[in-house]
């Protein structure tokens, strides 16, 4: 027998935007209109940027209007060229990077438990022409590092990670950062710190930070001397205001998150056909998804039912990153694109479900929500 439930009143989504105190906002605000200067490397932005290098521990970092164009001038201020080793279980923004620096993506599949790009895949795809490899450290959970790192020496390949899902994640106590040639954090508003939009450039060789900073702005050298080709990826002072509410917020907003994830762990690990991402040991999460997997033979439905019968409920769920990348029209003919070579990433695909999950959700709800599934799985039988 299972009880009926009643749907939401209001529909629930997978985030909401972190949102501070209009007032504190205003108050920051106030010292920009004083200033008289919206952007070009203000104050507002030099704070923040001294500040996140400390939170992120990082020793080299520059901040940008959006992840995005961050990504574009990781690859061109690395010098990389003809292809690039990524994967296709991922937001449209990783490969779409490389089409627009005229570089060549090359689809990897992922280890079927991490869902990242697998290190034991790596190899066969590289050719004369791979220059670099482009990871995403997915759903927050970090990529083989180590083990990247070593075909990256053997082959002489750069390294630009994906950490747009990664903010605050920590290896054995190193910060995410500090991994690879260059790594690409978003500030987007859907991600747990962010600048409503935003992102940032970490690396360890300072020497980059000059050409990484001219990028940014046009190649804009002094008043006389425009020395490359850049572009405008510059964050101006709104963004950077609002980045430095949040930041202040996050560590009561990570507290709300680990007991909804513990809760969440609690009352779905005990329903079959469902699993969760694995806890991976020495690792600090970056709470910025929570997803679950739908084996269909267990389960009872499958993960796209699921999802329609969630909806019933008000509850919007997402099927992050469908379709994969490696089926767009403007990928699905590259050789590396084709299904055989990414059986792992067509099962991932079909099965993952991203729940509702930010601190506001509250207890409460996020129990409901677990009822409510496990009450759409005993229906079905
Ligand atoms: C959010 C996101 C991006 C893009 O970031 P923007 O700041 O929105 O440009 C890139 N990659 C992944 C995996 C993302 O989730």
């Amino acid at each position: 027998m299972h009880k009926k439930l009643k749907p939401f009143e209001e529909p629930i989504f997978v985030t909401k935007p972190l949102l501070p105190d209009l007032n504190d906002i205003l108050n920051k605000l106030k010292e920009v209109w004083n200033a008289q200067l919206l952007t070009n490397n203000g104050t507002q932005h030099r704070i923040l940027e001294e500040k996140l290098k400390h939170f992120l521990g990082v020793p080299a970092i520059s901040l940008f209007n959006n992840g995005t164009t961050a990504l574009m001038v990781a690859c061109k201020s690395l010098g990389i060229t003809g292809d690039v080793i990524t994967t296709p279980f991922t937001f449209a923004a990783t490969p779409h990077i490389l089409t627009w620096n005229t570089l060549n993506p090359v689809f990897c599949d992922i280890d079927p438990l991490t869902m990242n790009i697998d290190p034991n895949k790596i190899e066969s795809m590289i050719t004369p022409q791979t220059t670099a490899i482009l990871a995403v450290h997915v759903f927050g959970t970090p990529c083989d590092v180590y083990k990247i790192q070593e075909i990256a020496n053997q082959y002489k390949l750069k390294i630009i990670y994906d950490a747009a899902h990664a903010f605050n994640l920590k290896i054995n106590g190193e910060n995410i950062g500090n991994f690879g040639d260059i790594t690409m954090f978003s500030f987007h508003a859907t991600k747990l710190f962010h600048t409503a939009e935003g992102g940032a450039l970490t690396y360890r060789d300072k020497s980059l930070t000059t050409r990484i900073n001219l990028m940014k702005n046009f190649g804009i050298k002094n008043e006389e001397e425009v020395i490359l080709p850049g572009i405008n990826g510059k964050m101006n002072e709104i963004q950077a205001v609002l980045g430095l509410v949040v930041l202040e917020m996050i560590e009561e907003e990570r507290r709300k998150r680990e007991q909804i994830r513990t809760l969440y762990w609690e009352r779905l690990n005990e329903i079959e056909g469902i699993s969760l991402l694995p806890e991976i040991p020495g690792v600090q999460s970056s709470l910025q998804y929570f997803p679950i997997r739908i084996n269909k033979e267990i389960f009872g439905i499958s993960r796209d039912d699921l999802y329609e019968e969630l909806k019933t409920f008000n509850i919007f769920t997402r099927k992050y990153f469908y379709p994969l990348c490696s089926d767009f029209p403007c990928y699905r003919n590259l050789p590396s694109a084709s299904p055989h070579n990414l059986p792992n990433s067509q099962q991932v695909v079909n099965e993952v479900l991203v729940l509702p999950f930010y601190g506001g959700l509250g207890l409460e709800k996020a129990s409901s929500i677990c009822e409510i599934i496990k009450s759409i799985k005993e229906s079905k039988f």
